[in-house]
């Protein structure tokens, strides 16, 4: 097999918020393999300041180089090698599934399930961004109209209070029937206030709330699951837990009701997929999102949930993200009401 790898930048439509600040381009990494008659591609799309394999371009692209050649003569990827580098790890898992994988219409298989051949979708979670109220108002109208019934709030951006009432307007419009809320405060509300602030959403109805407390902390962390009334999922705690041993013991310790999946950022698939054998194995729940990355990146989750889930996922994926670029790389991918989907 030989490789390439092309560096490219995405620019968003809109300036993308994230828990570290706000981005206006992202730069991924292209990995194309080819075994001479097939090739495949990849994305590499590490999150600055927030990946655990976040380094300096030229130091990416050398260790990138360094595993792709391996890749290469190996016919093989070095897991234990690539384990605390996700977004390099995610980016060869992908191309080589496309590279050894069915072609069907021009679409890759790389998991060969009813939503890879474009037969059913997968239910997605829209996202609202916090405004004042008339706007969000505005904004969830759009969503349900939409077909949404899951949709997610980012939190701790403004004033708590304000917050709250908002969430508590928006349900009183809205019936817990109509449409699933999920919050998330990447971490914004401080430790000593975090309880009573989940007391106070839990009236809401709310479904779950994301990443309450910033991560490393896992004595509060666990204090906090124990006694939330509202059920917590763990997001940025999972960043650099990249060992078998080490996932257990955080899960083991903090006892989170959910935890959610990013390829890119939690361990690529083989990462992943420990992650969510562990935390069934302890009751614990899990759901799989995008971490901002181009429709090649996303068509790679979208097809790695189908896998890990099944033909007939219910619980709402975090994959509605795929139309945030103006230059995107066009996968086939699209969202029909709640659902994503592969065109065929
Ligand atoms: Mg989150």
């Amino acid at each position: 097999m030989k490789y390439e790898i092309e560096k490219r930048t995405l620019h968003f439509k809109q300036p993308a918020g994230t828990s570290r600040g706000v981005y206006t381009t992202r730069k991924i990494w292209l990995v194309e393999l080819s075994d001479g008659e097939r090739q495949g591609v990849g994305e590499c799309a590490p999150l600055p300041d927030l990946s655990c394999d976040a380094m300096e371009d030229g130091r990416y692209e050398m260790l990138l180089e360094k595993f792709c050649q391996r890749l290469c003569e190996t016919g093989e990827i070095d897991y234990e090698a690539m384990r605390d580098y996700p977004s390099m790890l995610f980016g060869l898992e992908t191309a080589l599934r496309d590279v050894r994988g069915k072609k069907e219409n021009g679409r890759c298989i790389l998991f060969d399930t009813a939503f890879s051949r474009g037969e059913v979708g997968i239910p997605i979670n829209g996202l609202v961004w916090m405004g004042n109220y008339d706007e969000m108002l505005q904004r969830m109208e759009e969503k349900l109209e939409k077909g949404f019934r899951c949709v997610k709030l980012k939190i701790g951006a403004i004033d708590f209070d304000k917050e709250l009432d908002l969430i508590k307007r928006i349900r009183d419009r809205f019936s817990f029937h109509e449409v699933e809320l999920r919050v998330d405060a990447n971490g914004a509300f401080k430790y000593d206030e975090a309880l009573y602030k989940l007391e106070l959403l839990s009236q809401y109805n709310i479904h779950s709330i994301e990443q309450p407390i910033k991560q490393g902390q896992w004595a509060f962390m666990a204090e906090l699951c124990r006694e939330s009334p509202l059920p917590i999922a763990l997001d940025e705690e999972l960043i650099g837990v990249n060992d078998k041993e080490m996932k257990s013991h955080m899960l083991n310790i903090i006892k989170p009701r959910y935890i959610i999946l990013k390829p890119s950022l939690h361990g690529g698939m083989m990462g992943c997929r420990e992650w969510i054998d562990i935390a069934k194995e302890m009751g614990i729940g899990s759901w799989i999102t995008s971490a901002l990355e181009s429709n090649v990146g996303l068509n790679a989750i979208a097809q790695f949930a189908s896998d890990v889930y099944g033909d007939n996922i219910t619980m709402p994926q975090g994959l509605g993200t795929g139309q945030l670029f103006t230059d995107n790389i066009d996968m086939g991918l699209d969202i029909i009401k709640d659902r994503i989907i592969l065109k065929t």
